[in-house]
């Protein structure tokens, strides 16, 4: 007994102390959902007790009972002044806590603004024009103003502010930056996986980040596919390739008859350079390459009209990149596909992009023709990714100097979007622009 209690001494003892040393500790934090769920149960249960005490004093007065309407009234009295009490210390807390957590001032109508904000009408429009009125072009997909932010415990990651950026048809765009700086949690957004804190996202003109019916959502994931880095974690070890590459044609029932799929599944694989017999085998059996090109396969055969490529040749050796980024041009060329193409590295986004934006720390700090802006940078991040890239003349690297990147004061929160050249967009503090274009 006294070693149990030893024990739970000791326990007691461990525990380490709460700190209450910043604002957002507190008060617990309420996610918007239960808050919602909450005031949801409540205002139900006011308006029933309402109609209940209405209904009795009726009943009561129609018995002509003055001290059982007393009794009644008394206690529904009470429980609508709780409730009322309870609605209204949650609304104080959502106030508080998204003043004082996230820094926002926000309208004393915060009840308005949570629904507001859940109902999806977040001042986006449910279409808008697909022709970019600057030059003509078709727009694929468009991304307005988009933020994304984690929740983790009390801490607020914002992994992408404020993006905005248009993806033409038939075009490959390019995300490039540092690991960590936003470009997996944009292109999940695309896909409906992240939500969006700010803004919205256009495909083809419609908003598909508002709230979507099942079918719209089905018809979407048909039209979007994504090639991911790791083709060893990507593929279903314990299905065979038929099943692999067929698995998209089964959900959205893209066939008539078995041959028909079948047909489909050899003429796929006969175009990423597979052979017919390696239908029924496993991705265990196959190399890094080689199971890359049945992840791209698998994204192909339905067919898809913008495809997202995150990071598809940095797991792969260095010998075979050149191989699966050619065949990723090639499928381009054939098809019409669209593509968003990601990589941190700047030499493999020139190569296979048209136009590029660069990623830092959660914004986009330099967009533009990816010749251009491989041949004038603007931005000093970009100028310091761009003399990261390895140069295969000795010569050449001997004369480079490495630069590092170093934000210094920069607040890219009051930076503007700047164009120093057109089509060439920078984001930067206007004092500073003229320094940089030197
Ligand atoms: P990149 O793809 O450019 O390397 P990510 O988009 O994966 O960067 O991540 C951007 C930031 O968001 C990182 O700081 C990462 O830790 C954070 N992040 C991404 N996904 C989540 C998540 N599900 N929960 C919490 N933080 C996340
Ligand atoms: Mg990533």
């Amino acid at each position: 007994m006294s070693c149990i209690k030893d024990k739970l001494k000791k326990q007691t003892i461990q525990k380490p102390k709460k700190e209450y040393e910043t604002t957002d500790s507190i008060f617990f934090r309420l996610s918007e959902k239960s808050a919602l769920k909450i005031l949801f149960i409540g205002l139900i249960s006011l308006v029933s007790i309402i109609v209940l005490s209405i209904f009795t004093t009726a009943t009561s007065l129609w018995g002509g009972n003055l001290n059982t309407i007393i009794v009644f009234l008394t206690i529904f009295m009470i429980l609508i002044v709780i409730i009322a009490i309870v609605l209204l210390s949650i609304y104080l807390l959502m106030y508080y806590q998204e003043y004082l957590i996230n820094n926002k001032k926000v309208a004393p109508l915060m009840l308005v603004k949570i629904f507001y904000r859940t109902k999806n009408i977040t001042g986006y429009p449910d279409n808008i024009p697909t022709v970019d009125p600057l030059n003509g072009k078709e727009i694929l997909l468009q991304v307005v103003d988009a933020s994304i932010h984690f929740k983790v415990g009390r801490k607020i990651i914002k992994a992408c502010s404020y993006l905005n950026f248009k993806v033409y048809k038939g075009e490959t765009f390019g995300l490039v930056g540092e690991s960590g700086s936003g470009k997996t949690t944009i292109t999940r957004a695309i896909l409906g996986i992240n939500k969006l804190e700010t803004g919205a996202i256009y495909f083809r003109g419609e908003n598909i980040s508002r709230k979507m019916k099942r079918s719209e959502k089905m018809k979407l994931k048909k039209n979007i596919q994504m090639i991911f880095q790791d083709p060893a974690a990507s593929l279903n070890e314990r299905a065979n390739i038929d099943y692999i590459i067929s698995e998209g044609l089964y959900n959205f029932k893209l066939f008539n008859s078995q041959e028909e799929r079948l047909k489909k599944v050899t003429d796929m694989l006969d175009e990423v350079s597979l052979l017919p017999e390696h239908l029924s085998r496993y991705p265990h059996e196959f190399s890094g390459g080689q199971r890359q090109r049945i992840g791209i396969a698998r994204a192909l055969v339905i067919e898809p009209e913008l495809v997202l490529a995150d990071e598809p040749i940095s797991a792969l050796d260095v010998s075979i990149r050149a191989q699966v980024l050619n065949l990723l041009k090639k499928l381009q060329h054939e098809r019409g596909l669209t593509y968003i193409f990601i990589a941190h590295d700047l030499s493999i986004i020139r190569y296979i992009s048209d136009r590029i934006a660069v990623m830092h720390q959660g914004y986009i700090v330099e967009l533009g023709d990816a010749n251009k802006i491989y041949a004038n940078p603007v931005h000093p991040y970009t100028k310091a990714l761009l003399t990261a890239i390895p140069q295969p003349d000795p010569k050449t690297k001997e004369d480079r100097i490495k630069l590092v990147y170093d934000k210094g004061d920069i607040d890219y929160a009051k930076c503007k979007w700047l164009e120093p050249i057109p089509g060439h967009y920078v984001l930067a503090p206007e004092d500073k622009i003229d320094e940089w274009m030197k």
